[in-house]
């Protein structure tokens, strides 16, 4: 009628292969300090029993299974804890059972109600009870120093439940857990500051401390009590025992306490912020039962403690992070005022170097690279940021040992073995960095890690046998970036982005601003100068008609006035034509052509020439065909070929050659006086003109050059040396695809 099954689902040896994958929730089998009933939800027929339930109940187990829970235990009780279940999940009696005083424990797992039954040691004195842990609980919340609190704690633990040694074991980010208090018998050998690596205390066995908080193993060299499961009870569902009080502990777990040497245990998780900080890990040298109403004080206790921490950690955290803000925010101020990032993250009272930990800070901006603080070197700043580009596929990157992922990193690890780095462009080019500098730290491990477990020839795993002090030497490594620090960072990266979008977006106002303004600007030269020729025309006009019609009565002194007056108006005519011809380009559209360059350089030159009658101009054979608006390249040409006849015209032989180069530029060349090349960009603005009196000219000509090679996607240069003549050479539709 019935089998006793131990879930198959449950290995019988845990080898290499499931180690950590041990089910140790389905193990099948509790603790001999107490006994186990699970009845079906439904109709509360009893479906499994721990095979010891009969020294309790009078009856053989097999007897047990299949009847409904109420008639086997008193029916009033287990009525009231199953109503209480359907809003708990927890709910405890005590009741008598056969003169003995025993505690009813029962939660739900799955589809059944499972009852465990504990013996009630102790009869408490409530009032004094309260007082105790009212007193505790006052002390822990007097204290403001972790590591004296931790000490503490251990101290009021032991007190409370009398264990010969009382450690609190806390977590590091990697598993790895460490004794940081501890309290026990004098004889007892200290284990205070060794550490423990993250295999002792496996993911699910950590994940079922959350699950049930406190545990003990009563007895480790009991045997264990195996369950066994009515027929009706499916093997693929053994039952499941995360929730369990007396749950058996995982045979490798007996093996470790063994060769501790130790004989029972108690076990509190600390738990804040729903993770895991560390453990209260009791041991005792002898069996020692607690009972679930201590057990119950301890889970209080080590939740004021964990409160505890976790607001100590909370203040610790909030101050930072005011700091850090306000950090933040000066350094904001500081681009903000300077419009530089650079300059202002590294040049005020406050520096990039602030927002963190860190013992330099460096930016790298359009490849130059600014350091504050102890810092690798700029190559390897450079490099490194290259290296960190292909190491995220974010924009963001933090590491505590950066040489593991960046080998080359190991000859400056002493420096920066912490690296963060935010990136400020979309193409992850420009970068922040923080640097934390490497600490060597010697950890002292209980036995050493690398055998934390053994391989026997039968392939099973053991835990070690040795828990001698075992020294490490770390090196590689950086105090990790903590979580305020990163969030400054990511926080300062974000305000960077916001204040690059919204420079752009000024200067795009700016911009549009500045175009409008030009394009006003022109069209009021424009029309001033037009509105000028007529005057212009008038002074002229009637300056002829008093030179032709009173030459002869005019004294010597009016007769020059006169020719100044006249060639005056002739400046200011030329003048107006520059201005013209240069506001005139900004508006008119162009009407794109093939035309002969030969012929439009003929066409200007003979416009030209008999200005300057002394001038040679050479073309050469093979000028190719230009593509483009002709009346404003026709501009564009006289302005060059005007200035080369023009500055050589003092020569004794003046000689413009006009050509392509090897690379398809067009030049323009004279043998004049030519003209310093510091010059050579400031000559293409408007009215600059060098001093040479000697030469009349508006300072117009080669801006109107400049324009006209720019409305065609061009550019313009120029070389040139006083006394050595000068060269211009231009080329068009550079900028189009
Ligand atoms: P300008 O009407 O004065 O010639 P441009 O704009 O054409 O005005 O030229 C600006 C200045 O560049 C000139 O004043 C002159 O000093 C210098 N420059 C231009 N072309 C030449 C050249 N071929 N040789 C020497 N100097 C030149």
């Amino acid at each position: 009628m019935t089998h006793i099954s131990p879930s198959k689902l449950y290995p019988t040896s845990v080898d290499l292969n499931n180690c950590d994958k041990e089910p140790i929730h389905i193990i099948g089998k509790i603790q001999n300090h107490g006994y186990l009933l699970a009845s079906s939800i439904t109709d509360k027929t009893i479906t499994r029993c721990s095979q010891n339930a009969g020294l309790l109940l009078g009856k053989d187990p097999e007897q047990l299974l299949g009847k409904s829970i109420t008639q086997i235990i008193d029916g009033t009780t287990i009525g009231d804890v199953i109503h209480e279940l359907r809003n708990k999940t927890v709910v405890y009696r005590d009741i008598t059972i056969d003169d003995q005083e025993i505690t009813i424990i029962a939660h739900q797992s799955n589809s059944e109600y499972i009852f465990e039954f504990e013996r009630n040691t102790i009869a408490l004195n409530a009032f004094e009870y309260q007082l105790r842990l009212t007193e505790i609980v006052s002390e822990i919340n007097t204290i403001s120093n972790l590591s004296k609190m931790c000490d503490r704690a251990a101290f009021l633990i032991k007190e409370y439940l009398g264990y010969d040694r009382v450690m609190i074991y806390r977590f590091d980010a990697d598993w790895n857990g460490k004794i940081v208090a501890e309290r026990k018998e004098d004889h007892l050998e200290s284990w205070l500051g060794l550490q423990y690596p993250a295999t002792d205390i496996p993911k699910q066995a950590r994940a079922l401390f959350l699950k049930q908080g406190v545990r003990i193993i009563a007895d480790v060299a009991s045997d264990t009590v195996p369950i066994i499961s009515a027929k009706t009870c499916s093997n693929d569902h053994p039952l499941d025992l995360s929730r369990s009080e007396l749950r058996a502990v995982s045979p490798i777990h007996i093996e470790y306490l063994n060769n501790m040497e130790v004989n029972a245990t108690l076990t509190a998780a600390i738990v804040c912020d729903n993770m895991l900080w560390g453990l209260i890990a009791c041991h005792h040298y002898s069996p020692r039962y607690i009972n679930y109403y201590q057990r119950l004080s301890c889970k209080f206790l080590t939740q004021v403690f964990a409160t505890r921490i976790q607001l100590d950690d909370t203040d610790h955290t909030l101050d930072q992070i005011k700091t850090n803000s306000l950090v933040r925010s000066k350094l904001i101020d500081q681009i903000d005022r300077n419009n530089d990032i650079s300059f202002g993250l590294s040049s005020f009272e406050y520096t990039l170097n602030d927002l963190t930990d860190s013992s330099g800070a460096a930016m790298c901006i359009d490849n130059s690279v600014i350091t504050i603080g102890i810092c690798p070197s700029k190559e390897q700043i450079i490099e490194l940021v290259q290296a960190i580009k292909s190491l995220t596929s974010t924009n963001q990157y933090h590491t505590n040992s950066f040489s593991q992922d960046f080998e080359a990193a190991k000859h400056y690890k002493d420096i920066a073995s912490g690296v963060m780095c935010m990136f400020i462009s979309n193409s992850n080019d420009d970068a922040l960095l923080w640097f934390k500098p490497e600490v060597i730290q010697t950890v002292d491990w209980a036995g050493n890690p690398e055998k934390a477990v053994s391989v026997q020839n039968d392939l099973r795993l053991s835990p070690r046998k040795s828990f001698e002090k075992w020294s490490e030497e770390q090196t590689g490594k950086a105090v990790p970036w903590k979580d305020y620090e990163i969030s400054g960072a990511v926080g300062l990266q974000k305000n960077i982005f916001e204040i690059i979008l919204r420079k752009y977006e000024e200067v795009r106002s700016l911009n549009d601003k500045l175009k409008k303004a030009y394009e006003d600007l022109e069209s009021f030269s424009y029309s001033v100068s037009h509105d000028l020729r007529a005057p212009l025309r008038g002074i002229d006009g009637f300056a002829q008609i008093i030179k032709e019609e009173y030459q002869d009565s005019l004294d010597e002194f009016c007769k020059s006035s006169l020719e100044t007056i006249i060639s005056s108006a002739q400046k200011m005519n030329n003048l107006i034509d520059d201005i013209l011809a240069y506001s005139g380009l900004g508006q008119q559209s162009l009407q794109f052509e093939d035309f002969s360059t030969k012929d439009a350089v003929i066409e200007v030159y003979n416009m030209l020439k008999n200005q300057y009658p002394k001038a040679t101009m050479e073309i050469t054979k093979e000028l190719p065909h230009m593509y483009g608006d002709r009346s404003m390249i026709l501009l564009l040409l006289k302005n060059l070929i005007e200035n080369a006849l023009k500055y050589s015209s003092k020569e004794n032989k003046p000689l413009v050659k006009i050509g392509v180069t090897e690379k398809g530029a067009f030049f323009v060349s004279d043998n004049g006086i030519g003209f310093d090349a510091r010059h050579q960009e400031s000559i293409f603005g408007v009215f600059v003109r060098l001093s040479n009196s000697e030469f009349s000219g508006s300072g117009i000509g080669l801006a109107i050059a400049k324009r006209v090679v720019d409305k065609h996607q061009g550019s313009i240069w120029a070389e040139s040396s006083m006394g050595k003549g000068s060269t211009f050479y231009f080329k068009l539709h550079e900028g189009e695809i």
